[in-house]
């Protein structure tokens, strides 16, 4: 299985090792976490219905669109939202 939020310390999750990393608790009950990554990360032109799916079955929703907005994910399905949805958000509510 791919796990979608790598392993503090990793190569992939240098991004988010900060001097004050944010709280990231919330990624430990995401739902993603336990489907995959497959789901929110698929090929360009794919469906994300199913990333949807599970996004809106999820409690950590809002802390989740919440990190990729702060953190300026461009790709994928964060917080329900795909790259484009979080654009237009971006575009029309900047904070
Ligand atoms: S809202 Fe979706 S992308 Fe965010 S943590 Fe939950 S399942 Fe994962």
């Amino acid at each position: 299985m791919i796990e979608r939020f790598s392993p503090r310390g990793s190569i992939a999750a240098m991004h988010t090792d900060t001097p004050t990393p944010p709280d990231l608790n919330w990624q430990a009950q995401a739902l993603c976490a336990q489907t995959g990554a497959d789901f929110f990360f698929p090929e360009p032109g794919s469906s994300v219905r199913e990333a949807k799916l599970i996004c809106g079955m999820c409690e950590m929703r809002s802390a989740c669109l919440e990190y990729a907005l702060a953190n300026d994910e461009r790709f994928g399905v964060w917080g329900g939202l795909s790259e484009r949805e979080r654009l237009h958000l971006r575009r029309t509510d900047p904070r």
